[in-house]
């Protein structure tokens, strides 16, 4: 089945035409791990997920790098600011090794609970300073860097076609060379980019290697480059991330690959559009952000922020608002209890065979496989869920069909579990009782219990954590 994804590079539609015919090659920007993810973020990587399971159903088989940005990314994109790391390890008084370890298991928490398939390779950039500097070395002989201040800098007019991907003008580059205030006095033209620091203005940076230029750290753009190619070659299929890597972070990362290697580097560009609160983009600089925490404290199911993002195209900036968050809660509700029906009748995976089920999943391949169009796929779900006509199997086999795409976990709903996640109170409570039984608040623990019970509820504590089920 055809795939055609929107290529940032071309600005079109394109056929997927994988490099070789068994694997793709998907790389994506992973986190800065130097606080939580904020629910942005994560629509980020709700969408490289959908990607990624579109491909698998459409018979691909998927080779997935992410990195973990562990050191190098300050806080301006330009070469300014602080490192992001080390900022906050000053603030918390943690050393930055301890910063991104916590953070690093903070993201994959969040990244379980909303089911997204963990990539086939996850790398952390401070485990791949050699890769760095071979790429670094190699940029060197080829003429496309200087020393500058102590800095190993990339410059941007030792190529042609800088700026490509995100169509920068390339005479006005030239030209405003040193127009920019703020910019770093060392850099030739304005957008040359530090891929080593050595002489920088952290004195006290803790994280810091060996390097023919000196004892440094890379800059932020170079690891991208390193470990894509050190883990999926020189040449690979898909890249992706967020839709605000386009001017400087990924713009970077193809000019010093391509002046590396001589050749194109990544055939597909993918981005995924912006996740806004009500003063517009989510970000982790304003200071209060959302995390996926914060709405399981309020009593969401992470289920329930996958199923809202589903509903918006990832190229459309998605407003976010806890209105759209509850009517994303109920829509999921009520899949789950349709599911439950079916299972409850003992519905089972069959082949499909009638002429109908064969043309809802042909439908359902032709929106997701059309760059993830994943709001009509939906409507496909609601169609197959509401039609009366299908035969129960068939029925139930397209939503299992469905769900490998949507992620949703329907096909491993257990009937209690879904009879007591749609009742925000009582969810809601039993997160109370788990607070206060942490803070071994026994009697507190113990009237939320009765509370509970009162309302219908029987309490359960598992292994695998405090359950609700409701009472016969
Ligand atoms: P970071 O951890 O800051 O490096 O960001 C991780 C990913 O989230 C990157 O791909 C960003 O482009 C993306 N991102 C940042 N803010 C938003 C947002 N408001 N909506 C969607 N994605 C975002
Ligand atoms: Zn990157």
């Amino acid at each position: 089945m055809p795939v055609s994804l929107y290529n940032t590079m071309s600005r079109s539609l394109e056929l997927l035409e994988p490099i070789s015919d068994k694997e793709v090659g998907l790389y994506s920007c992973g986190p800065t791990v130097y606080n939580y993810a904020h629910i942005g973020n994560l629509r980020t990587f709700l969408f490289e997920d959908l990607l990624k399971r579109t491909l698998l159903s459409a018979g691909y088989t998927v080779k997935h790098v992410m990195n973990i940005t562990d050191v190098g990314h300050l806080t301006g994109d330009g070469d300014e600011g602080e490192d992001k790391l080390e900022k906050m390890a000053h603030k918390t008084n943690k050393t930055v090794w301890e910063i991104a370890s916590f953070y690093t298991d903070a993201f994959f928490k969040d990244y379980d609970a909303l089911n997204i398939i963990r990539p086939e390779v996850t790398c952390k950039a401070t485990d791949h300073i050699p890769q760095m500097i071979d790429l670094i070395k190699r940029l060197e002989e080829g003429g496309h860097t200087y020393v500058s201040g102590g800095n190993v800098y990339f410059s941007i007019d030792s190529i042609p076609d800088y700026g490509k991907l995100a169509r920068l003008d390339l005479n006005n580059l030239r030209t405003a060379v040193r127009d920019d205030v703020n910019q770093d006095s060392n850099k030739k033209n304005s957008k040359d980019f530090v891929l080593w620091f050595t002489n920088s203005k952290f004195g006290e940076q803790a994280m810091m290697w060996d390097s023919p230029w000196g004892r440094g750290f890379p800059g932020w753009h170079i690891e991208c480059s390193a470990m894509s190619m050190y883990y999926l070659g020189e040449e690979f299929d898909i890249h992706c991330g967020g839709i605000d890597a386009i001017p400087v972070h990924h713009t970077n990362e193809i000019a010093q690959s391509e002046a590396a290697t001589g050749k194109r580097w990544v055939k597909y560009w993918l981005h995924g559009e912006f996740l806004l609160d009500d003063t517009g983009k989510m970000s982790k600089s304003k200071g209060e952000f959302l995390t996926l925490g914060l709405l399981k404290q309020k009593g969401y199911d992470p289920m329930d922020y996958r199923y809202f993002c589903l509903g918006g195209h990832y190229r459309s900036q998605l407003k976010f608002s806890f209105e759209s968050l509850n009517t994303a809660r109920t829509a999921r509700k009520n899949v789950c209890d349709r599911v439950i029906a079916l299972k409850r009748e003992k519905a089972v995976v069959v082949a499909l065979k009638s002429e109908k089920a064969l043309l809802y999943a042909q439908r359902f391949d032709e929106h997701i496989q059309n760059d993830l169009n994943s709001p009509r796929a939906l409507a496909d779900l609601w169609g197959v869920l509401k039609d009366d006509t299908l035969e129960r199997d068939e029925k139930y086999s397209l939503i299992v069909k469905f769900d490998q795409v949507f992620g949703l976990g329907l096909a491993d709903l257990n009937v209690v579990e879904v009879e007591t996640i749609d009742d925000p109170e009582a969810l809601l409570l039993l997160q109370k009782r788990t607070d206060a039984k942490k803070a071994k608040d026994w009697t507190l623990a113990d009237s939320i219990r009765q509370q509970l019970d009162a309302m219908g509820y029987l309490v359960k504590d598992t292994a695998s954590g405090p359950s609700l089920e409701k009472k016969m």
